[in-house]
């Protein structure tokens, strides 16, 4: 059996999340499989499914940044509702 980095190894998302992701506080739910992933909330857009704009897009950047600079935690972004 091979392993293709030692960093990767149970690691991965430690490592996502020292690039600085935010994560879904449904994933956990996901991953337990009490949700399916049509029910996951995306954590850019915070729908369920994901409305997200395309991959790429100007509007998708928008969004990353928008997220990205509110964090987790701050005032008006605790969760549900808009
Ligand atoms: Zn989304």
């Amino acid at each position: 059996m091979t392993q293709p980095s030692p960093r990767l190894n149970g690691t991965a998302t430690d490592a996502v999340a020292a690039l600085g992701a935010l994560w879904s506080d449904s994933f956990d739910r996901w991953v337990a499989g009490e949700i399916s992933a049509s029910q996951l909330r995306c954590v850019l857009c915070e729908q369920a499914p994901c409305q997200c704009p395309p991959f790429g897009s100007a509007g998708y950047f928008a969004l990353v940044d928008r997220r990205h600079r509110a964090g987790p935690g701050e005032a008006g972004d605790a969760g549900e509702g808009c």
